[in-house]
């Protein structure tokens, strides 16, 4: 039985960045030439470009308030995280309290598991565990991976499903074995907070930051032209089939079956579970690109919509004021009306 792994960690891959007009110029203050770097934080690819005075120590300060995020909040592996705690405290009689801030992340997501009915699910936590999608990721040798079989995916089933929780005066009520997992949505979240932090830097004008295949545009370039964001072709994750063209701020969040998966007898086993299923999803489609205001909402529903596919997904995204487009094993694409005129075709 030969089995391959892959993964591309950086969704720089998975998403471009095209920066018309900047020099790759390192430690430059001049406020027409962008600061550019590249770090990794959250187990992902941190690529920052920034015009402004401060535009160096702003990225280092990006950098850390990623890495806090993560350790802090969202990570399910890090003792240290609130993800963490609710987790351990699955089954507590008298509820789990909240920080403000995880109480209008669940609040969100949960409105976007109802609208998607029940494609994006952060209850997914053991069904992801059983998958073990993230020991795919940087790993050489896969020869003992090892498939989930039927019966440990019902069982996992049994304890998913959001309708299970209650979430009540900053309070969450999480039934007994039902594992949390925001991996969905924590690099939306990310650019949330980023884009609050660089509202208030006086001396940042304008920059795009991505965080895996999550993407915030920010302000206008000195040179008023307007930032262009790759969409990949899944095909051929090295190459894009086009771009979106923005001004100011934005947030752009790509799911696709090229990002993280792991292939068995020929079968290739991606890192989106249909929550119906306890399976890859399997809708047709293989990327999904979202384009929001809202970080969360733009990485929440680019998971529900690759579940859910081109025509469900559509009328998901609408509801929620966003856009999304659509790619399939063909390689056609699907969009919305409104996001004609952000995308344009590579040449
Ligand atoms: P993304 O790349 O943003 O689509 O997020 C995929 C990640 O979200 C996976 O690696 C899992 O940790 C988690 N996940 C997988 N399936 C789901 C789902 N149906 N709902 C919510 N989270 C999911
Ligand atoms: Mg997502």
């Amino acid at each position: 039985m030969k089995k391959y792994l892959y993964i591309l960690t950086g969704c720089i891959m998975a998403v471009g960045i095209f920066c018309c007009g900047c020099g790759e110029v390192l430690g430059n203050r001049k406020q027409n030439i962008p600061i550019q770097s590249i770090d990794t934080a959250m187990g992902t690819i941190v690529n920052q470009t920034l015009y402004g005075e401060d535009a160096e120590e702003t990225a280092e300060e990006i950098l850390q308030l990623i890495t806090k995020l993560e350790q802090e909040r969202l990570s399910w592996r890090v003792d240290t995280s609130e993800v963490y705690a609710m987790n351990a405290n699955a089954g507590r009689q008298t509820g789990i309290p909240l920080s403000k801030e995880m109480n209008g992340i669940l609040e969100k997501c949960l409105q976007v598991s109802g609208a998607s009915e029940g494609a994006f699910d952060i209850t997914i936590g053991r069904v992801v565990r059983l998958w073990d999608i993230d020991s795919w990721a940087g790993v050489e040798d896969v020869e003992e991976y090892k498939l989930p079989d039927e019966k440990e995916i019902r069982q996992a089933l049994e304890n998913t499903g959001y309708e299970k929780l209650v979430l009540q005066d900053n309070t969450l009520y999480l039934p007994e074995y039902v594992q949390l997992d925001l991996g969905a949505v924590g690099k939306g979240i990310a650019l949330d907070e980023i884009g609050q932090k660089l509202a208030g830097e006086e001396n940042i004008a304008a920059g795009v930051i991505s965080v895996g295949g999550s993407i915030l545009t920010y302000g206008i370039k000195p040179d008023q032209s307007p930032w262009r964001v790759g969409v990949v072709n899944p095909g051929d994750s090295a190459g894009n089939l086009g771009y979106l063209e923005l001004t100011g701020q934005w947030c752009v969040s790509t799911s696709g079956d090229y990002e993280r998966y792991v292939e068995v007898d020929g079968v290739r086993y991606h890192h989106i579970i249909n929550p119906a299923t306890g399976q890859p999803a399997d809708s047709g489609v293989r990327g999904v690109t979202i384009l929001s205001k809202d970080g969360l909402l733009s990485d929440a529903l680019s998971t529900a919509c690759f579940i859910l596919g081109a025509e469900e997904g559509s009328r998901l995204a609408e509801s929620f004021g966003a856009e999304a487009l659509f790619v399939d094993y063909e390689g056609n694409i699907v969009m919305t009306e409104g996001m004609e005129q952000y995308f344009h075709l590579s040449k």
